[in-house]
């Protein structure tokens, strides 16, 4: 097991490490994602496919992937395919491991068959409104069912018929007789099965009419598969003694541990299925792949490299305690992998018209210019030069002091992998709107600072002439509060929207070299930050970017 070194334990490997030295299943370690397919994954998701799938990789083990698709009023076929799509880009393979709950709907019928025929199950005839009555509360025990004593045989055939369709939905429940007095909610008779007429599954059709109960599913699944370790989140933990009871009443041959940890609470973001779909049915936000979503689609169109969102939840770790992640964390991790990988381009967001009166009109100069700064292995590129350019319209002041390191009426300032310009005129429309500087150049700058003089400012800019126009949707933090969903103060978590979350520049340039970008691709637009070409809004002569991120320290970086 060397991995074992270079992996920062937790107190999962613990335990594993703590069963393999004892022996315990043979040795194996297998492990599942258990999604149910009731919506697309988030980041939380993500915390826990890297840990199911890593333990498996780290031991030399197997990770299944399982749908738990037990609830099929809320399930279908596009949150199955969107799953698996996303566990694949995440860099995880299940292999020919791919599983349903409902594959073993036959099964679990046969075991709650056994579990009636060993008393430990009975039809319940109470409504749901009694049934909750029953049940008690945290601090008071609950009362047996009036049907809890039913033969055997009566049972059976019960239960035969609600299979057979012969009961309205909500007629009656398949329960579990386990105590009604436990101090442990979950264990006072919990339900089996329930009634849902009508409903197509979208693995099994019409197939059924009753369907079973996720935590009687669960641990029979994970039984089934042979899993040893079925880690799952701390909600889980009052559910153990249960999980535990049905392996046991069931006798099964495989008995796997159960195992909690905290589930990530990510700042700034929703991580609750719930109210990611609140989301997307109310139009919030454009999808679940919106890039403001704190999904993984919406973070793979955002331009989250997968590898970075692996690092995050390695950097975060796995314990029992509950917690609250920063943002700041993942944006680090965004940064760092995008730093490192993204090739350079420039870019003008916001434009305004440069013209190099002393450059020769229909003059193109083709620069040269690093892909990226430290690594000399990512190539250049050709970037034309002409007389008219367009800079940024945040990079010109008229009077500006020394810190503005920028162009200034006449002042000078370098254009990136170019010359340096001096702003000699500033054209203004009648409004007072600045349409045009009218700069000259220095022919003795390209590349370098003549001895003796120094050029403190460099900016960016495109030719106009052969700059390509593009959508630029700068995107920022879908809410504008830490926890938006726990706030106190208000009923509706999308009151804490973020209105500016999405800011669309239309008049957007980018260098001729992002011409047939490829979407997904994601650049480092130099002074701006780091850019994606949109997967889904990208066509033939029409570019579309998506904000990544922004630089952390933009001056720092390009003065250099
Ligand atoms: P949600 O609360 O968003 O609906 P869920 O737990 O109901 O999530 P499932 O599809 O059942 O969603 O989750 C599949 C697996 O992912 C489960 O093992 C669950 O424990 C885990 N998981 C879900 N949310 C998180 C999270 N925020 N952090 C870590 N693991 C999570
Ligand atoms: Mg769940």
């Amino acid at each position: 097991m060397s991995e074992e070194i270079t992996k920062p334990s937790n107190f999962i490997r613990n335990i594993i490490n703590a069963d393999l030295e004892v022996g315990k299943n043979d040795g194996r370690v297998h492990t599942r994602f258990p999604p149910e397919p009731n919506g697309y994954l988030h980041i939380g998701h993500a915390k826990s496919i890297c840990l199911n799938f890593g333990l498996a990789n780290d031991y030399d083990g197997l990770c299944n992937l399982r749908f738990d698709d037990t609830n099929p009023q809320k399930e279908n076929e596009e949150f199955v395919a969107a799953i698996e799509e996303d566990v694949r880009w995440l860099g995880f393979d299940w292999q020919d491991r791919l599983f349903f709950s409902s594959n073993y709907f036959e099964q679990l019928f046969d075991y709650a068959v056994q579990l009636i025929k060993q008393g430990d199950a009975y039809v319940c005839d109470l409504s749901a409104e009694e049934t909750r009555e029953y049940r008690g509360t945290l601090t008071e025990p609950g009362k047996n069912s009036p049907y809890r004593d039913r033969t055997v045989e009566e049972n059976l055939d019960l239960f035969a018929r609600m299979r057979a369709g012969e009961f309205a939905d909500g007629a009656c429940l398949l329960r579990a007789k386990i105590d009604m007095a436990s101090p442990n909610v979950n264990m006072r008779d919990p339900a089996l099965y329930r009634i849902r007429q009508g409903v197509v599954h979208h693995q099994t059709g019409s197939e059924w009419c009753i369907y079973p109960m996720y935590d009687y599913t669960h641990c029979v699944s994970d039984a089934i598969e042979g899993i040893t370790h079925s880690v799952c989140t701390l909600e889980f933990a009052d559910h153990r003694p249960l999980y535990n009871w049905f392996l046991e009443k069931l006798n099964t041959k495989n008995r796997p541990q159960q195992i909690e940890f905290s589930r990530l609470n990510l700042q700034y973001a929703i991580t609750s299925k719930r109210k990611l779909t609140k989301l997307v049915a109310d139009k919030h936000v454009d999808g679940w792949d919106d890039p403001r979503m704190s999904t993984i689609s919406g973070m793979r169109r955002r331009g989250y490299p997968a590898a970075a969102i692996r690092e995050f939840c390695e950097r975060i770790g796995v314990t029992k305690a509950d917690n609250s992640v920063e943002m700041e964390i993942l944006d680090a991790c965004i940064r760092e992998n995008l730093n490192e990988h993204a090739p350079r381009a420039m870019a003008v967001l916001d434009p305004v018209k440069v013209v190099i009166t002393n450059y020769p009109e229909g003059q193109t100069e083709e620069l040269t210019a690093p892909n990226h700064p430290q690594n000399e292995s990512m190539g250049t590129r050709v970037v034309p030069f002409t007389r008219e350019l367009y800079i940024d319209r945040a990079d010109f002041k008229e009077e500006a002091n020394n810190k503005f390191r920028r162009l200034v009426k006449d002042k000078e300032v370098r254009l990136r992998n170019a010359y340096v310009i001096r702003c000699d005129e500033v054209i203004k429309d009648n409004a007072g709107e600045i349409i045009e500087l009218r700069c000259s150049y220095d022919p003795a700058t390209l590349g370098a600072n003549p001895e003796g003089r120094k050029v403190k400012g460099v900016i960016h800019w495109v030719s106009a002439e052969h700059g390509v126009k593009a959508q630029v949707r700068v995107y920022d933090r879908l809410f504008n509060h830490p926890h938006p969903d726990s706030d106190k103060e208000v009923d509706d978590f999308t009151s804490h929207i973020n209105l500016d979350s999405l800011v669309l520049l239309t008049e957007s340039i980018v260098e001729h070299s992002l011409i047939d970008t490829k979407p997904g691709t994601v650049y480092q637009f130099e002074r701006e930050g780091y850019f994606c070409a949109d997967a889904k809004l990208c066509s033939e002569g029409n570019l579309v970017f998506n904000r990544t991120a922004t630089l952390r320290d933009t001056w720092a970086k390009i003065d250099k």
